[in-house]
């Protein structure tokens, strides 16, 4: 069996990377000494802080590789790289404009028209509003082209009914907008993916209710978005009408390749390297040494996919195999380092690394399923490898 089919070039940073990550390390010290936030596991889901996305926004660390002319930097990808792994590895609250700065901002960037990009992108670079995922929905989740929200033509755009589930941050103040998947025409049963479009959706509109669903922790963290009568105009369709799955598919390599699926808990990993490190008995040092070893490997193959995404292209696949392997390493990780970590580490009610590791236990399970899960992952890397 060949993995030729899957591309994970080597990538040099480029010379501004070193200085870019020490400012970073350097700001990220200071907030966290300050008491601009505590490190908290999934972060990047958890983390919610509209005040510090906004201090990012200042720093130019939003919309990094977007065009100055829509409020980006117009830096490389892999810069980017590096400020989102160095707020992972501090456990920094980046939940509210992450998915914004991922992929909904880029989508909007490539797909929407003159006048919705020049509205809405420099404000996310600003980190003053922020985008939620339209995709699943009760009966809709891995098999996507089944969603049943629908809008249908009217004057001057398009009216929606319907409704989408798991809804990452709708809730949020500044979440503004809502890429979401709906059917704009029929389905076919032998053309299923024909008919499908994205539409940006003002979350504050008329006929838009956004109720939050508490997740295992009790956190307040996903929602259930319902959508009766909604008018959505024409300027807020991305693409072309019926021809949305293609969009999707991109948005989903955007969703799916980046550091934060292998370094989620990292800061937990982190803090207890401060612990083991001590005096390290050998079981120690080999679950260390096994961890570190996958976390670079992962890295090497993260990175290669930024690079394919500096060059232009849309790496669905190899996103799809780097999320798959990242994700079951995520929760060994957390399973590991409560093998290894002593019981009065643990069980220390006061500490910030108990704190972290519980926050971890609850939330890695979520690993494996947000984003799509494992099963159909693999199913994208079989259909590559040619075996199906
Ligand atoms: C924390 C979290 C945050 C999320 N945030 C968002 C969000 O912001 N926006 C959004 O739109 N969605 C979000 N989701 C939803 C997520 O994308 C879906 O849960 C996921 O795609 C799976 O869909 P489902 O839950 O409907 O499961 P189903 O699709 O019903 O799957 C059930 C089981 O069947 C398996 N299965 C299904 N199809 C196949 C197949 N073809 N081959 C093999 N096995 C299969 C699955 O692997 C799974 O084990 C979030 C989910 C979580 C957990």
């Amino acid at each position: 069996m060949s993995t030729s089919r899957f591309r994970f070039p080597g990538v040099t940073m480029p010379p501004a990377a070193r200085a870019l990550r020490e400012e970073v390390r350097e700001f990220l010290a200071e907030e966290r000494a300050s008491g601009g936030f505590e490190p908290m596991a999934d972060c990047w889901a958890a983390g919610f802080s509209a005040e510090f996305s906004r201090k990012l926004g200042q720093r130019g660390w939003l919309g990094m590789t977007w065009p100055k002319q829509y409020g980006g930097h117009e830096r490389s990808f892999l810069e980017r790289y590096v400020v989102t792994e160095e707020m992972l590895a501090a456990g920094a609250p980046v939940m509210a404009h992450w998915i914004a700065d991922r992929q909904s901002g880029t989508q909007m960037l490539r797909h929407a028209c003159e006048e919705v990009k020049a509205a809405a992108l420099p404000r996310m670079a600003r980190g003053e509003t922020f985008c939620a995922i339209g995709m699943s929905e009760p009966n809709t989740g891995s098999d996507l082209a089944s969603v049943s929200t629908r809008a249908e033509r009217v004057e001057g755009g398009w009216q929606v009914n319907g409704r989408k589930i798991w809804s990452t941050g709708a809730h949020g103040e500044g979440c503004d907008y809502m890429i979401a998947l709906v059917r704009t025409a029929p389905a076919d049963p032998k053309e299923r993916h024909q008919g499908l479009s994205q539409l940006i959706i003002d979350l504050k509109a008329p006929g838009v209710t956004v109720r939050g669903i508490e997740d295992i922790g009790g956190q307040l963290h996903f929602n259930e978005t319902l959508f009766e009568d909604v008018f959505v105009p024409d300027s807020h369709l991305l693409g072309e009408a019926g021809k949305g799955w293609s969009l999707v598919v991109g948005e989903l390599a955007l969703e799916r390749s980046g550091p934060e699926r292998f370094l989620s808990s990292f800061i937990a990993l982190r803090e207890a390297m401060e612990v083991l490190s001590r005096n390290p008995d050998d079981r120690t040092r080999e679950v260390l040494g096994h961890l570190v070893a996958q976390i670079k490997t992962l890295r090497r193959m993260s990175l290669g996919i930024a690079g394919l995404l500096q060059e232009g292209r849309s790496p669905e696949t190899e996103a799809a195999l780097v999320k798959d392997i990242a994700t079951r390493f995520e929760r060994e990780l957390i399973e590991q380092l409560r093998i290894v970590l002593p019981d009065e580490v643990l069980l220390d009610s006061s500490g910030v690394l108990p704190r972290l590791v519980r926050e971890a236990v609850l939330r890695v399970p979520s690993s494996t399923l947000r984003g799509g899960t494992n099963e159909v992952l693999k199913g994208m890397i079989v259909r590559q490898l040619g075996l199906r």
